[in-house]
């Protein structure tokens, strides 16, 4: 059964120096990501196969989106969170990676489980190669961005969390594309 909710997508342009010199805390995040169960379990969570700071260092332009999933059910289970929003990701992640073909850059995409294998079965803890590179991106939070920051001062989003097993009056994705090209425009 499909859970019914209400998807909004918000946009934010900025340089991605500033971006990078007011929200990321690359230490501090780095230390999160290592007590996740997935550091190091899947090929879109850290450690990565390439310097972070070098990659980011490539774009100039940072073009973020906030998308809040507010479910038309209160207080649903916090178990059903993942498939609440992996229609949104799926929808997400396409739009970048097109964005990516059409207009340059990188995009990255929300942190969690990916999306492009069946759970638990992920190359990775074998040491062998992804099976789909082309479509594995990292998060924001796993290259050292503060999201909670992030959607508070740039979007007017304050992250919620669940409680006694229940989700949240809603949730927030966020992903982006870091680029070169003059105009990108956000057709969600
Ligand atoms: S596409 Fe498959 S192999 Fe690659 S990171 Fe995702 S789960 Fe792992």
């Amino acid at each position: 059964m499909t859970l019914s909710y209400h998807a909004e997508d918000r946009i934010a342009t900025l340089p991605v120096a500033e971006y990078t010199a007011r929200f990321r805390d690359a230490e501090r995040i780095a230390g999160y990501c290592r007590a996740c169960p997935s550091y190091g379990r899947s090929w879109g969570c850290p450690p990565f196969d390439f310097d972070v700071e070098t990659r980011l260092a490539q774009y100039r332009t940072a073009l973020l989106v906030a998308t809040k999933i507010t479910p038309a059910e209160r207080a649903l289970p916090l178990a059903e969170a993942r498939r609440l929003i992996r229609p949104e990701r799926q929808r997400l992640e396409a739009r970048l990676l097109d964005l990516e073909r059409t207009c340059g850059g990188r995009s990255f995409a929300y942190a969690g489980s990916c999306l492009h294998c069946p759970e638990g079965s992920c190359t990775r803890p074998e040491g062998l190669p992804c099976r789909h590179p082309e479509l594995v991106r990292p998060s924001l939070e796993a290259c050292g961005f503060d999201i909670g920051r992030t959607t508070s001062e740039l979007f007017g989003i304050e992250l919620r969390w669940g409680r006694e097993g229940r989700m949240p009056e809603y949730l927030t994705l966020v992903c982006g594309l870091f680029h070169n090209a003059e105009h990108v425009v956000w057709n969600g």
